[in-house]
């Protein structure tokens, strides 16, 4: 597709043309929200809001916390994204974004009784995709919520752009980010993740937030047996993230649901990470997830909690340490964590801190 002059395809060119901010294309696309762009992967299309933008999610970790989604259906197209199995998702490749929220957001926040203390970005899609409706949409309700001295949690898997990082270093004490990334290995997360940011672009998401004074948690989640709860692996990122005196992480495995399986092998079955994951998975249990009520197929229950010991004692060698929410996790822990923020994960629940110390390890994993 050509726009003034810029060739632009799915991948690489529309990140570039997103990550340049050239104002002279992203304010073409924005200044008309009605419009409808079909890329040759991607079509993106301007959908309303009819319901309040603050929502509750159905996950029990979250259903305290008010949550905006600017979009259904998420460009990053992660191959173990757990929301591409929900009814309302519009498809691979297409994105529905809502043209009107900002609107809306602005118009419910004074007729509120009360203000949430902050608001979590997102729970199933995410905030910063490369596209300029997203960007410019999810800036415009970050910014108008912390007007009025709402706390925003941000989770993302894309490129932080530099007009957030102005905003959110003017608002530091509002604002807390969870960087998603499992490794610095860009031939697997080309595969996992094919349109998220790099690892490289992640780090440099790290980096920029600290010379802001934000020095954001990481998530690695979900973590893939066998592919990047690998000694290697982790002691690759552990110690970049060291660098930037990164302390704290979520860490959870993945889980697999039929459309999940289903997907990670249309993703990896030219590879030999499939086969991996398969075995791995076959002395897996069914477990009912807090998260939502839906049975998935889980690691082995030992395998996990061994894991988590070890990447957390591995994690402590470079001061960094390690949470493990209860909704993914129902049979490790009973604290559903993914609520709690500004960086309390371990002053609020210091049974977290010793979760692992008292398990009678059964087998080595590193
Ligand atoms: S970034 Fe999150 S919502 Fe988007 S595809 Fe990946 S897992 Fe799904």
């Amino acid at each position: 597709m050509a726009l003034m002059g810029l060739d632009i395809k799915w991948g690489r060119n529309i990140n570039r043309f997103i990550l340049c901010g050239k104002q002279r294309y992203s304010g073409t696309l924005l200044n008309n929200p009605c419009i409808v762009i079909s890329y040759r992967k991607m079509h993106i299309e301007s959908i309303e809001r009819k319901t309040a933008v603050l929502a509750r999610p159905t996950l029990k970790c979250l259903s305290q916390v008010a949550t905006i989604n600017p979009t259904i259906g998420c460009s990053h197209q992660c191959a173990y994204c757990y929301a591409r199995g929900y009814s309302i998702y519009p498809g691979d490749g297409k994105v529905l974004v809502y043209e009107n929220m900002a609107e809306k957001l602005k118009k419910e926040l004074p007729r509120r009784r009360k203000l949430p203390k902050y608001v979590f970005f997102s729970s199933s899609s995410d905030a910063l995709q490369p596209i300029p409706q997203v960007i410019n949409l999810s800036y415009e309700l970050m910014q108008t919520l912390l007007e009025y001295n709402i706390g925003i949690n941000l989770l993302t898997k894309g490129r932080i752009p530099i007009k957030f990082l102005d905003l959110f270093k003017r608002h530091k004490k509002l604002v807390h980010i969870q960087i998603g990334i499992t490794t610095l290995n860009r031939n697997i997360q080309r595969i996992i993740e094919p349109y998220a940011a790099t690892p490289g672009e992640r780090i440099r998401n790290i980096e920029q937030l600290c010379n802001v004074g934000i020095v954001p948690e990481v998530k690695l989640d979900p973590l893939i047996p066998g592919i990047t709860d690998t000694k290697t692996n982790l002691t690759a990122l552990f110690r970049v993230l060291q660098k930037y005196e990164v302390n704290a992480m979520g860490i959870n495995y993945l889980f697999l649901r039929p459309f999940i399986k289903k997907n990670l092998y249309k993703s990896l079955r030219k590879t030999s990470l499939w086969e991996e994951i398969n075995a791995h998975y076959q002395n897996g249990s069914s477990i009912n997830l807090l998260a939502e009520k839906s049975r998935v197929q889980a690691l082995d229950v030992h395998y996990r909690k061994n894991s988590y010991h070890a990447i957390d004692e591995l994690a402590g060698l470079y001061k960094i340490s390690a949470y493990v929410c209860g909704c993914k996790n129902p049979d490790i822990t009973e604290e559903p964590l993914c609520d709690i923020n500004w960086g309390k994960h371990f002053q609020d629940t210091p049974k977290q801190k010793g979760l692992f110390a008292s398990q009678i390890l059964t087998e080595k994993i590193f």
